[in-house]
């Protein structure tokens, strides 16, 4: 019995993985192996990535990188993640790597400049975004798992490598950052069974939650209170169904003294709003445009909005970059809502 999501990854595909990392000649004078995550990572990014990277390490294989585009910035609940010395700015990438995986990544466009490393003689794409567009050579794609570390359990399972606590925290982080702390719709048996065995490997899941989920600075929860102070309901979006928005922009951040991780939480009491299927959160970019984050109880198929805003994510999280006013932003929204429902 395997351990990820039947369905959604071929038995072709999982052995052409399986004989990729094989392959690897280990040692200093090996083969170079570059990881990859998306742009911004999140904790099943980066949980991921990390907890194959050190599979890989715990194989031999010490010619390897793990990185993600744009400014090398972790959040800080993800810092002390096992495996993080494996990280590097994107610069440091490997420029001719035998070996390309990428963890949690959707398309291309999440990928910044290193999309150039798509070159290398083989890429290994390793995703549950049912938009996947399949740019690897190799696609180990489930939009039926949970997480991305779901497919990095299968795939650990099929090359015999065992859960070790440090992994089993990489893939737990993955794994409850991804299912909302195992409340979403996403959150199967197959979840539970995978949890299971995390917990067995010797994590402390009350440690982890704290520190992911319950520790934040005096100054974000400020700012959180400012911004959900300010946010809209409009009952007549979707159908009559309800959307409720609010934005934070980078002077918000720079007044409580804050990084811009601390606004990607702030979705989850927005589209706890009971008056509204929608919840719209838009944060201002440092370049000055807005990272637009999505929700739908189940009316909405919003992944089709952020598509058709050059986005993407899944039916009842997604998101996108905006441009304009946040008002602007949140009407281009409302208007593509009805034309989405589910
Ligand atoms: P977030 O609102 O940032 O938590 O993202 C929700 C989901 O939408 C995740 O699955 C992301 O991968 C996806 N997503 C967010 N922003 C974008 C974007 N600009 N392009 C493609 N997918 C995105
Ligand atoms: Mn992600
Ligand atoms: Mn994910």
């Amino acid at each position: 019995m395997t351990n990820a999501s039947p369905g959604g990854v071929t038995e072709t595909e999982w052995s052409a993985a399986v004989d990729a990392v094989r392959g690897l000649t280990p040692g200093p004078d090996g083969d170079e192996v570059q990881l990859i995550c998306h742009v911004n990572p999140d904790g099943d990014a980066l949980g991921s990535m990390l907890g194959f990277a050190l599979a890989l390490r715990e194989r031999g294989i010490t010619r390897l990188r793990a990185t993600f585009p744009g400014d090398f910035e972790l959040p800080t609940p993800y810092q002390d993640l096992p495996g993080v010395e494996l990280l590097v700015p994107e610069p440091e990438a490997f420029r001719a790597p035998a070996l390309v995986m990428t963890f949690d990544v959707a398309a291309e466009s999440r990928l910044g400049d290193l999309v150039a490393l798509l070159r290398a003689p083989c890429v290994v794409v390793l995703d549950h975004h049912a938009s996947n567009t399949r740019f690897g050579q190799v696609n180990l794609v489930d939009p039926r798992a949970a997480a991305t570390s779901v497919v990095v359990d299968g795939l650990l399972s099929r090359l015999g490598v065992p859960l070790d606590a440090a992994i089993a925290e990489c893939l737990y982080v993955a794994l409850a950052t991804d299912t909302g702390s195992f409340k979403f719709d996403m959150t199967t048996p197959e979840v539970h069974e995978l949890a299971a065995r995390l917990i067995a490997a010797g994590i402390s899941p009350g440690d982890i939650s704290r520190r992911i989920f319950d520790t934040r600075p005096f100054g974000a929860m400020k700012l959180a209170g400012e911004v959900i102070g300010r946010a809209t309901l409009d009952p007549t979006a979707a159908g009559g169904q309800g959307m409720v928005w609010t934005y934070a922009t980078q002077a918000d951040l720079a007044r409580h003294d804050q990084r811009p991780y601390v606004l990607d939480t702030l979705i989850d009491p927005v589209r706890g709003v009971a008056e509204a299927d929608v919840a719209v959160v838009i944060k201002e970019t440092p370049q000055g445009d807005w990272s637009v984050s999505l929700r739908s109880k189940g009316a909405v198929d919003v992944s089709r909005v952020a598509v058709s805003l050059g986005g993407g994510g899944h039916r009842l999280a997604a998101g996108f970059t905006g441009h304009g006013t946040p008002e602007e932003v949140a009407a281009t929204v409302k208007g593509l809502l009805a034309a989405n429902l589910i």
